[in-house]
This record gives structure tokens, sequence and C-alpha cells, in this order.
């Protein structure tokens, strides 16, 4: 039996003329990585706010964790990791002196030098936060928000910042956090970084969900022609079917040896995307 995370129907959020979130619905499983994935500007940030239970929503109903984040209190707090899209102001205590001191609010915090090495950041254990660089001070952010053994974590684009192999190491990371069972809510607008993580995600245009699904289904990605593409007599040849098992063995009683150049293609995470972001 899956149960719910976080129920969301018809959210809404305006800023005076601007509306960021207009009518939006999710449903997040417990257990599982879920992407929301959209441009700047698509309501992201706002949404993942407002189920934190840092922003007052217009309307809408929301539960997280069973609860409204409008009227939370401290023990769901605790329940919760938050890693915000901005990191907090870089303090003069050092990385290890701030993770153990956030542990002390938590009734069950996991080890903070444990914590400080899933990050990566046992040599900079002892460096002041100020010191650091931005993608070492984002993993300060997410050790912050994983430090009191959240059931729920949401990341709002945690990886900005990082080189690619910071970007992989936070991914492992993140598997492993998902593994032990934590639900996990993360945004970005790296779609490598969704396909690679997320078991189910949502793209957001202007304030609203566009599409849903898994990255391999999203928006009839499975179930879409595939391209298959040949040289022949010099010439390079596509064609688009539904059976591109079909043409390949037509194509092998063509040709004697190797097919000349044989690719088959289907559209990518991004031709789908692009897609959905531009006639949402
Ligand atoms: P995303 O995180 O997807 O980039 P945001 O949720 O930050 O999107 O923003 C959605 C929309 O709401 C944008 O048009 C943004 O300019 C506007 N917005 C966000 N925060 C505020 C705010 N505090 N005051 C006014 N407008 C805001
Ligand atoms: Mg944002």
């Amino acid at each position: 039996m899956t149960q719910t995370a976080v129920k969301v129907r018809g959210l809404t959020k305006r800023y005076g003329e601007v509306t960021a979130v207009g009518g939006l619905d999710l449903d997040i499983q417990q257990g599982e990585v879920f992407g929301i994935l959209g441009p700047n500007g698509a309501g992201k940030s706002t949404t993942v706010e407002i189920l934190e239970g840092y922003r007052k929503r217009d309307a809408g109903e929301v539960s997280v964790l069973g609860v409204d984040p409008a009227r939370s209190d401290r023990a769901w707090r605790s329940r919760i990791g938050v890693v915000l899209q901005t990191s907090n102001d870089a303090a003069e205590l050092t990385v290890r002196e701030i993770v153990r001191h956030m542990a002390g609010y938590y009734p069950r915090p996991r080890d903070p030098d444990e914590v400080i090495e899933k990050v990566g950041l046992a040599e900079k254990a002892d460096a002041r936060v100020r010191k650091l660089s931005g993608g070492q001070r984002r993993r300060v952010d997410v050790a912050l928000g994983i430090i009191g053994r959240p059931e729920l974590l949401f990341l709002d684009e945690p990886t900005t910042g990082f080189d690619p192999e910071a970007r992989r190491q936070f991914w492992d990371l993140i598997s492993s956090l998902a593994h032990d069972g934590t639900t996990i809510v993360l945004t970005s607008h790296y779609l490598d970084e969704v396909e690679a993580l997320a078991d189910r995600l949502a793209v957001i245009a202007a304030g609203r969900v566009v599409a849903e699904g898994t990255p391999s289904t999203l928006g009839g990605r499975a179930s879409a022609k595939a391209t298959v593409g040949w040289l022949e007599d010099g010439v390079r040849r596509t064609v688009e079917t539904d059976e591109p098992t079909r043409t390949v063995l037509e194509l092998t009683r063509r040709f004697p040896g190797e097919v000349p150049e044989l690719t088959v293609e289907r559209p990518t995470l991004e031709d789908v995307y692009l897609r959905l972001i531009q006639n949402p």
C-alpha cells in the first residue's frame, strides 16, 4: 500500500497582478522521488514554499504528511527537510559547528559527522562556511536539510553552481536517501537531473501542471514513433515508424553486413519537454 505524502488540489497564489500558481494539482506518494520541472518563473518555488509552510496560498487544498502546512506545528516541521533555492547568509561558524548546532533542533537527528561525509564536505568540516565556494555552500544547505532525518525532503534547484563531478556525487546522495525511504520532492530545470533521479515528474508552465508521468512515458514519449536512419548510396535516409524492429530487419536483408550508420531514435525527454512548455 502506498500512502500519499503530498496532496494538492486547485492551489492558487497571486502576487498582485501576477498569478504565480493557477489551479495546480499534485499527488506525491510516500517513498518516491518526485521531480517538478519547469522554466524560470513557472511557479516551482512558489509551489514548494507553500508546501513547506513558508508562504501563504490564496486558494486550494494542501496536505503534506497529513497536515495543512498553513496550520503546522513544530512536530510537523521536524519531519520535513527543506533546501530553499537561495542559500542562507554564510555563517562565521565552521561546517561542523553549524551542522551540530542544527542537529540540536531535532528529536532524532542524524550523526553530524556522517552527514558532513555524506554531502562530501569531510575535508571542509573545520572551514568557515563564509569561506566556502558556492557549490560547497550548497552542500551545507543540503546537510542542514537532511540533518533532522526528514521523512520528506524538499530540494529547490539544489545543484545550481555544482561542477559535473559534484552533481554526480549529489545524485548518488539523493539515490541513497531515497533508498533509505525518504520521500523527495526536487525542482529543477536540468532535464538530465530529473531523468536520472525522479520516479515520476510533473512539468509546470505558467503556474499549472501541463504533463505528468515517469521520465520515460512523459508526454507520450514511450509510444511516440521512432526514427530509423541509415546511409544509402552516400545519402542519409530516415523513416518514421511505429515498428522500428521491422524496419531494421528489412534493412539487414538489404545490406550484406553492417547497415551503414544505423540509428534508431525516439524523442528525448528534452524534445517532449520543449514541446510541452512551448504549447502548454
Ligand atoms: P520558479 O521557481 O519556477 O522560477 P517562482 O515560483 O519563483 O518560479 O515565480 C513564479 C512567478 O511569481 C514569477 O512570475 C515570479 O516573478 C513571481 N514571484 C515569485 N515570488 C514573488 C514575490 N515574492 N513577489 C512578487 N512576485 C513573485
Ligand atoms: Mg525557483
